[in-house]
Parts: structure tokens; sequence; C-alpha cells
């Protein structure tokens, strides 16, 4: 069981979130013609053995989009801020 520890509303199990992603993906440009751009973002995931930073939601609570940087060996959360903000 992951404890998520929510900016707005403090400690929670991880039930109450949503995992949203790989947070370190870069969009290409809306423009932006190179297909193989395109076809990395939208397919192409890495499987790192440790730190990783990812999107949740907490979507049975205050429905903030959270950046959460987790050890995928371990579980270990070591950083949760919102989605948009730099880490501190
Ligand atoms: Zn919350």
């Amino acid at each position: 069981m992951l404890r998520i520890h929510c900016p707005c509303c403090g400690p929670r199990d991880h039930d109450e979130f949503r995992y949203a992603g790989d947070a370190s993906v870069v969009r290409p440009a809306h423009d932006d013609p190179d297909f193989e751009a395109w076809y990395r973002y939208v397919y192409v995931r890495a499987n790192p053995k440790g730190l990783h930073r990812e999107y949740w939601q907490h979507v049975h609570g205050c429905r903030q989009w959270l950046v959460v940087e987790r050890d995928t060996a371990t579980h270990t959360i070591h950083s949760v801020h919102f989605a948009g903000q730099q880490a501190s």
C-alpha cells in the first residue's frame, strides 16, 4: 500500500488516487511534423528501476493533479508537488 502525501489533503492511501502516466515525457509542439517524435510521445515508455516521476490525480479527494517522485524498486515516495509547479 502506497501512502501519498497530498499537498491539499495530507497523507492518503493510493486507492484515492489514479495513476496517470510518466511525468517525464515531453509532448512535441502541436505543429511538429516529426512522426518519430509523436510515436515516442504516444507509445514509447521507459520502465526504470529506481526514481521515477509520475502523474497522479487525487480523484477521491481534492482532484488535484500531482507529480509524485517514487522509487519503483522500493515504492518509497521522495516528493509530491502539484503538477505545473517546480519540485522543491
Ligand atoms: Zn488531495
